[in-house]
């Protein structure tokens, strides 16, 4: 409620707008915008300045733009239209060198306001009419020139006019005045940001960063009002996720120490590679984590094929040594599959427990997936329930209500970024305590983007690759440049082959028409006929180009016990060469593959493309991976896949990725609740900023846990808080 003082109206951030702008500009303000009250209008922030004297470029503007100029009333003319009653206004602006014209019909009185020689910002759809630029009716504000700086509305005394998102209802300036009017009723408001922070950088106050963003005195005012509004929701972010992290650890679990002569002893005893120095920190930090009494919060991301699956078994054994049970989520079911027979290899006896001569300590592996027999569903779920098992690997079918545990001690997420926090929890529901979460992906992220989408975790990061990992070379094949080079492509194929090896053609479709690729649509949002599908190339190459070989096809409409079978043969090297989409994306592992195709490659995301790379050079050979491409030299397309056969440092290709997404789809579904917050911040830019806050969060939280002395702050982040809840609320 704004109150009366001294005969004006006194507001604060939480007042009603209508008490400051009166109801039907609130009303304009609400429907646009969602703007209800001052805080919300203060926080409208401007995209841009213009400088009043420095006008617009007018031969810049293209027809149809939805502009806002600023500009010179060169001339006007009021004419009467021929045969016909009412008359018509043709102003002239210029911007010293272009001419614009505006019309206005039956307003011959305006020309009073538009003199020429002043100046106006001008708004309005770019048309053309006799070859000539124009604005038709456009809305308008004068600026008052140096004289009448007195009388002016507060927004346009100062030389930065700001550019304010707007709509046609509602231009810039208006929204301008508006801002001006809550300006001047504004109280001293109450900054959160704790002092000893604020001067540390050396921002202004709220009150001034507000004011100086919306009314700058000058460009510096402006710039540093935005970095430290930038910095306050980088701040309260971090807070936020802190405070969730150290409350997640507060919470009490059973903590799952190793034990002397157990599983997971025998398991390192009978492993046939020696870990990497970076597999054994990693490894340090999650027993560390585990032997804890409040659940394990962590994000372990690598390389494709840094040996993350060794390290999660490693951490599913210690539980199941301490009695209870693992639970590994993977997000396909060629993956699961995969995971069930790795497991069982490493394992061996191990993986045999409860069966006729099975060693002691030995415990047993199973699978739930949902396109399983009845008679299998029915043994996994007994063996998940009465703890036969004590590692259960599943796919989505995992959250099903059917599924229960015995001891749910261990949650494993696999290949993290195709579930939601939403799938995570749906899990860790089934535990009878808070259990143990290690997630894991392969598509490593830059650190501030991990501070920021995943904060709420301990993060660890294997780098290294296992010793005699191959290099993976990298070529693009342009055939519409290089026919031959295609051919090339199938010869290098045969030869990988004559050398007992085996090759993946990864191709975008399954069949005509179809799409599988998840990158795409958001990448291209287009349909484009002649993209190559498996149904059409399996067949057509081992009639033509491979003929003579093993041609396998796979793909995500094929039955699991096709795909099954399909993968344990070409594991098996029964298949020489398997033409398949990208549900052999994540994780597969098959160490005798050492040559990819990648048809259509410019139909895949960067990350996907060096996730798909990755299953190849994972043996004693080096890997060759060739993307194909009709995309032409120099084109955003090809310049994408030239940087992919640059690099095989996934953090960097992941930063190029995200570069060109939408700063929504850089934070993901995690962050969707916040992001109504997030107004100036982008996390790849403002890498410094999020850092500096995040050590700042910590620095705070760790002299007042829950804020107690910053009770400004805490409310502040109580908001945030709150509005993330209820966005996982309503996903959920
Ligand atoms: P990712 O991290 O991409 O999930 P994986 O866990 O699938 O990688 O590991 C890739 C391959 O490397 C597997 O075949 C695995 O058995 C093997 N591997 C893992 N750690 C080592 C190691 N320290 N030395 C040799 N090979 C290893
Ligand atoms: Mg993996």
């Amino acid at each position: 409620m704004a109150l009366a003082r001294e005969n004006h109206w006194v507001a604060n951030l939480e007042s009603k707008l209508s008490d400051v702008v009166g109801d039907r500009t609130s009303k304009v303000l609400a429907d646009a915008f969602g703007i209800t009250s001052v805080g919300d209008l203060m926080r409208h922030y401007p995209r841009r300045y213009m400088v009043r004297g420095e006008l617009s470029n007018i031969a810049e503007l293209q027809e149809g733009d939805e502009v806002t100029i600023l500009a010179e009333v060169h001339s006007s003319a009021n004419r009467p239209i021929r045969g016909r009653k009412g008359s018509i206004l043709e102003v002239i602006v210029t911007d010293g060198s272009d001419k614009l014209s505006l019309t206005f019909f039956n307003q011959a009185w305006r020309e009073k306001e538009l003199k020429a020689g002043t100046q106006g910002l001008f708004a309005g759809k770019v048309g053309v009419f006799n070859n000539k630029k124009q604005l038709a009716h456009p809305d308008y504000q004068m600026v008052p020139d140096g004289a009448d700086v007195d009388s002016a509305v507060d927004s346009f005394a100062g030389k930065y006019l700001p550019v304010y998102p707007a709509t046609a209802k509602l231009p810039s300036w208006k929204i301008s005045q508006c801002i001006g009017m809550a300006i001047s009723s504004l109280d001293d408001l109450i900054d959160y940001l704790p002092d000893e922070i604020r001067s540390a950088h050396n921002y202004p106050t709220l009150q001034q960063a507000l004011v100086q963003l919306h009314t700058p005195a000058d460009l510096e005012h402006a710039d540093s009002a935005r970095e430290r509004l930038t910095f306050d929701e980088a701040f309260l972010l971090q807070l936020m996720l802190v405070m969730r992290r150290n409350e997640l650890k507060k919470l009490n679990t059973i903590s799952r120490t190793t034990i002397k002569g157990g599983l997971l002893e025998a398991f390192d005893a009978s492993l046939p590679f020696q870990l990497t120095g970076g597999q054994l920190a990693v490894i340090t930090e999650i027993e560390g984590d585990l032997a804890q009494p409040h659940p394990m919060h962590r994000l372990l991301q690598g390389e494709v094929g840094s040996g993350k699956t060794v390290v999660a078994l490693r951490a599913m054994l210690a539980v199941v040594d301490s009695g209870g049970q693992a639970a590994l989520l993977a997000p396909t079911e060629v993956l699961a599959a995969q995971h069930l027979r790795t497991f069982q290899k490493l394992l061996g006896p191990l993986a045999q427990g409860g069966t006729l001569g099975s060693a002691d300590k030995a415990t047993r592996v199973t699978l739930i997936t949902g396109s399983q027999t009845a008679p299998a569903r029915k043994e996994a779920l007994s063996l998940a329930g009465n703890g036969g098992a004590g590692i259960i690997i599943g796919t989505h079918a995992l959250l099903g209500e059917k599924v229960e545990f015995n001891d749910l001690g261990l949650i494993v997420v696999d290949e993290q970024h195709r579930f939601g926090v939403e799938q995570r929890d749906a899990l860790k529901v089934k535990a009878a305590k808070p259990p143990h979460l290690l997630v894991m992906t392969a598509t490593p992220i830059p650190r501030t983007v991990a501070m920021t989408v995943f904060g709420d975790l301990d993060v660890s990061t294997l780098r290294e690759l296992p010793l005699g990992r191959q290099l993976i070379t990298t070529h693009v094949i342009a055939p519409l440049e290089k026919p031959a080079f295609l051919e090339r492509a199938w010869e290098r194929i045969r030869e990988e082959v004559a050398a007992g090896h085996q090759a993946y053609i990864v191709v975008p479709r399954i069949e005509a028409g179809s799409d599988e690729s998840a990158d795409i649509d958001f990448l291209f949002g287009q349909e484009s006929a002649d993209i190559t599908s498996v149904t059409e190339l399996a067949p057509r190459l081992a009639r033509g180009a491979l003929k003579g070989l093993r041609v396998g096809d796979l793909h995500g409409r094929q039955s699991s016990e096709v795909k099954d079978s399909t993968m344990r043969a070409f594991a098996a090297g029964e298949i020489d060469v398997l033409v398949s989409t990208t549900v052999i994306e994540v994780g597969v592992d098959v160490a005798n593959a050492t040559v990819m195709v990648i048809m259509d490659a410019d139909r895949f995301g960067v990350s996907q493309l060096h996730q798909l790379r990755g299953r190849v050079g994972r043996g004693a050979s080096a890997g060759l991976c060739l993307l194909v491409t009709s995309a032409l030299a120099q084109t955003p397309a090809r310049v994408r896949l030239d940087a992919v056969a640059a690099t095989v440092d996934g953090f960097e290709l992941s930063r190029i990725d995200l570069e060109q997404r939408r700063e929504g789809d850089v934070l993901g579904a995690s962050q969707s609740g916040t992001q109504s917050h997030l107004r100036l911040l982008r996390v790849l830019r403002d890498e410094g900023l999020i850092e500096t806050a995040r050590a700042d969060a910590e620095a705070v939280i760790a002299a007042s846990a829950d804020l107690t002395s910053y009770p400004a702050l805490a409310a502040e982040v109580a908001l945030l808080a709150r509005d993330a809840a209820i966005d996982y609320l309503d996903k959920g």
